[in-house]
């Protein structure tokens, strides 16, 4: 890949987070290259390419062997407006790691000559373990106020402290964030999200202040006690469910469930927060639907049928997440007679899950079309007639036979016909 730049009398030089996290150490499967060759002559060269971004001269290039390289022309910023930059093709990589956000960031290795061009010194920062700005701290984040969010994410993911004046400007950016899209603080979370431990970026989130811009239904509660318990459990949770993550840090937003009829005011609070970041819809449905059926849980304790009732509460497709949930906390919280206890409980949830016993409303004999031909009106009462005896059902799976059920349903009427037609038989 970078051979057949060289070869054609182009410089490649892998940049940004491979070469970072390669000094650290650490391994990753993607390499970005900076090279002085045109977008156009990239493509050229290759004949796997896909045009990422010719305006900002990306092209993505898969190798012989399908590893997704993206190349990228040498830059340099021509303006700037805390958002954008404006950007020129540029000659010589200096200039293309002068306009890059960090230190740490601003390290190019050539494989060629072995070279490693380190102009700001990255490599002793990433040493001494410190975060600083290239250049002026203060220019460069209102060059790009996202470098905000970056710098703390890095500062939480590699560990580092800031060097006092990137950290000074840092926090007095922090009010240029609100000019930032959605779309790009979005993404800077689910980045947060996926590191091995987010706790560290979200702590600094809110002690710098940046979270009250965005998140501003987090920061209020970025103090309570169970803050530090989200974000243990959040760094026990698997990093490849980000939002599972998102979920549990939704979490810290008290859930006040009431009743099923009033409106929840942590879920509108989560609902606010989701759609302001544009997650996707199904995004924001997923991570809803969890957040809302976090609590009440089922214990050892509970009998058959209350674990059938929970199970139907929750809806399919939702138990698995809810207790991976309950364990990260038991695990953050090292509660391991907690952690037996799930394992206990999960082991008989999985069970009446597998029983073949009728949980859904779905899974009743009867249905609203059998109600009507018992000859009372389409209505509201449909409805009521069939959660009830959905109830009954959870409770003693036995009676899901057509016979009992509408016989059931019948004596219902005959009840609710007592009381006026309108009635709900259960109300009082
Ligand atoms: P990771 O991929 O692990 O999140 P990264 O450092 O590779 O970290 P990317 O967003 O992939 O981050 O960007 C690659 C490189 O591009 C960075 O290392 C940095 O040099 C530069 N860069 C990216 N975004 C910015 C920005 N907003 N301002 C300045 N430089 C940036
Ligand atoms: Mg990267």
């Amino acid at each position: 890949m970078a051979n057949c730049l060289e070869d054609h009398g182009y410089e490649a030089w892998a940049v940004g987070g491979a070469v970072r996290d390669h000094l650290l150490g650490l391994e990753r499967g993607d390499w970005d290259l900076a090279t002085n060759a045109r977008p156009d002559q990239v493509m050229e060269l290759f004949s796997r390419t896909v045009p990422l971004g010719m305006e900002h001269g990306t092209v993505g290039v898969l190798d012989p062997d399908g590893t997704l390289f993206e190349v990228t022309t040498f830059r340099r910023d021509v303006e700037t407006d805390g958002r954008h930059a404006v950007v020129e093709f540029a000659d010589s990589i200096d200039e293309d790691l002068a306009r890059r956000d960090f230190t740490i960031n601003a390290i190019a290795w050539r494989e060629r000559t072995g070279e490693l061009r380190d102009p700001w010194n990255g490599r002793a920062d990433l040493a001494a373990g410190i975060l600083r700005a290239v250049g002026d701290a203060a220019a460069r984040f209102a060059e790009d106020y996202l470098r905000v969010f970056r710098g703390l994410r890095f500062a939480g993911a590699y560990d580092l402290t800031f060097d006092p004046p990137t950290r000074e400007a840092l926090e007095a950016a922090v009010s240029g964030l609100d000019r930032l899209s959605a779309e790009r603080v979005r993404e800077e979370l689910v980045k947060v999200l996926a590191a091995p431990t987010p706790s560290a970026a979200l702590r600094l989130y809110r002690d710098s202040g940046a979270l009250g811009v965005w998140y501003p239904e987090l920061e209020r509660h970025a103090n309570d006690a169970g803050w530090d318990e989200a974000l243990a459990t959040i760094d026990e949770l698997n990093a490849r469910d980000g939002l599972l993550r998102l979920c549990r840090l939704l979490l810290v937003i008290p859930t006040e469930q009431h009743d099923e009829s009033s409106e929840d005011p942590g879920e509108s609070a989560a609902a606010g927060l989701l759609a302001r970041l544009k997650f996707s819809k199904a995004d924001q449905r997923r991570v809803l639907h969890l957040y809302s059926h976090f609590l009440p849980f089922v214990s050892p304790v509970d009998s058959s049928a209350d674990l059938r009732e929970w199970l139907s509460s929750i809806g399919p497709g939702t138990e698995r997440d809810l207790f991976r949930m309950h364990f990260a906390a038991a695990r953050a919280a090292g509660a391991e007679d907690e952690l037996n206890a799930l394992v206990f409980v999960w082991r008989r949830v999985h069970e009446e899950r597998l029983s073949g016993a009728p949980i859904e409303r779905g899974d009743l004999v009867v249905n609203g079309t059998d109600i009507l031909d018992l000859g009372i009106e389409p209505g509201p009462l449909v409805r009521l007639l069939l959660e009830e005896l959905h109830a009954r059902v959870l409770e003693d799976p036995e009676l899901n036979t057509r016979e009992v059920l509408l016989q059931q349903a019948r004596e219902l009427i005959e009840m609710a016909g007592l009381e006026g037609p309108a009635s709900d038989p259960e109300a009082e």
